[in-house]
């Protein structure tokens, strides 16, 4: 091989993704923003770039100040009272948070407690996390209106339950608006409440969730933070806990004495490490670089812009598309298939024909409990136009379905590969080039 076709090879793969840097990215729930390159220029510092986690203390003094600086930001934003960085993304941030309430209930009562309670709008994550750590997972109903009742939560409250795991704005994009409410309810009990935080996006600057009474929270750096989803690469999730909690986050924490900066190992009733090194440090370098681009003023308006975007995309297609539910919704709204219903048209096609319009597509079939749902988020980052034009594309869609739904069915047409057996493709991906097979042909 010569270096122009290897160089060819790999460029023209990278032109056949899709990418938050060549499109409108508009999944819900993963808060798809932007990258900034600033970011990038942050994380190439040789300094940052090259520091190697067996450095001593001494000469790892900047790594260290970033990494207390990101903990006390994050403290900050959360309203919560310390932050572990370790967690390498969302799930495990979840399962980092729940070792912690473990650990605490065995100290506080002697014994775990059996049962963890997760409304039915939660991401899968929740369920998982509590099943991984032996807990049992116990569904709670959301109301009519998307969200969870105080009363329902009372009526599963016992001292069997460790903790109750709710998300803020929930996945259907709704404020949870009994927070409050809720959390005294399940402290009465002994319980925790441990909040997901993965839609941040809604609350920076706005609402904290240790102010509404949550003991425990994560971070998806990768989504409200602008870190890189990163194509299954590295993703950072940070856990913060309230101050009855810190002794047990996970070790070592960086501590400052003086103006010096050192990883403390010496945390005796630490739940243990959970990742190697620092963490993703890449990934808080890249957030903190964030953080203080915005300063507070510049996070509060992300998130109000963040919600201005979503709410503007709901306003011009609420004639032609169904809103799961009617009341208000913040950062992310959901769609379902019913007003195509007798097309024949189903959400998979409408995803499938956006990718021909040029949009990645939305989420799709989650909630779980939205049927046919299309969750649509487009972050702050985007323009008025992009939202304006991806409104016409599903407009479009809308109509077409109506006057050619199998023309929709056909979609897409447009990339590399047509429908694919999504099992399949998951399964069975085809990674290399083998003779007979050519991706662009
Ligand atoms: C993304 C997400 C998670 C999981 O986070 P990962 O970083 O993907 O592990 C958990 N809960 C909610 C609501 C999410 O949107």
């Amino acid at each position: 091989m010569t270096e122009v076709q290897a160089v060819r090879h790999f460029v023209r793969l990278s032109q056949l993704n899709y990418s938050v840097d060549t499109g409108f990215f508009p999944l819900g729930s993963c808060t798809m923003k932007f990258n900034p390159k600033v970011n990038e220029w942050a994380a190439r510092l040789p300094g940052f770039a090259g520091a190697h986690p067996l450095l001593p203390t001494e000469q790892s003094q900047g790594v260290l100040e970033l990494m207390y600086r990101l903990e006390r930001s994050l403290s900050e934003i959360a309203g919560l009272h310390a932050t572990s960085l370790e967690p390498a993304a969302g799930a495990q941030g979840e399962l980092a948070g729940l070792m912690v309430i473990r650990a605490w209930h065995m100290d506080k009562h002697g014994t775990p407690r059996k049962k963890v309670l997760i409304p039915d709008s939660a991401h899968g994550t929740n369920p998982a996390s509590a099943a991984l750590l032996g807990y049992q997972a116990v569904e709670l109903k959301s109301n009519s209106k998307g969200v969870l009742e105080p009363a329902t939560v009372a009526a599963a409250m016992d001292e069997d339950v460790a903790c109750l795991m709710m998300t803020n704005p929930n996945t259907l994009g709704i404020f949870e608006e009994h927070v409050e409410e809720i959390c005294r309810i399940v402290h009465e009990k002994g319980g925790q409440v441990y909040g997901d935080g993965a839609n941040m996006n809604a609350l920076l600057g706005v609402a904290r969730p240790g102010d509404m009474g949550i003991d425990v929270m994560h971070y998806n750096l990768h989504k409200t933070f602008s870190t890189p989803h990163g194509g299954g690469g590295p993703g950072s999730g940070p856990v913060a806990v309230a101050e009855h909690l810190a002794p047990y986050l996970p070790r070592p924490i960086v501590v400052k004495e003086g103006d010096t900066y050192r990883l403390d190992f010496d945390q005796p009733m630490s739940v243990g490490k959970l990742r190697t090194f620092w963490g993703n440090f890449g990934m808080h370098l890249r957030a903190y670089a964030y953080i203080r681009e915005l300063g507070p003023e510049g996070l509060h308006a992300a998130s109000r812009l963040a919600v201005l975007n979503a709410q503007y995309i709901r306003a011009l297609i609420e004639d032609e598309w169904d809103v799961a539910y009617e009341g208000r919704s913040l950062h992310e709204v959901v769609y379902t298939d019913k007003k195509l219903k007798e097309t024949g048209v189903t959400t998979m096609d409408v995803a499938k024909a956006l990718i021909d319009h040029g949009y990645h597509p939305p989420t799709v079939y989650f909630p779980l409990i939205v049927p046919g749902a299309l969750m649509v988020e487009p972050t702050e980052t985007e323009t008025k136009e992009t939202l304006e034009n991806f409104a016409a594309a599903m407009k479009a869609i809308a109509a077409q379905a109506r006057e050619e739904p199998a023309a929709i069915k056909a979609m897409p047409q447009k990339p590399v590969v047509e429908r694919l057996d999504e099992t399949r493709a998951a399964r069975k991906p085809v990674l290399r080039w083998s003779p007979g097979f050519d991706v662009g042909a």
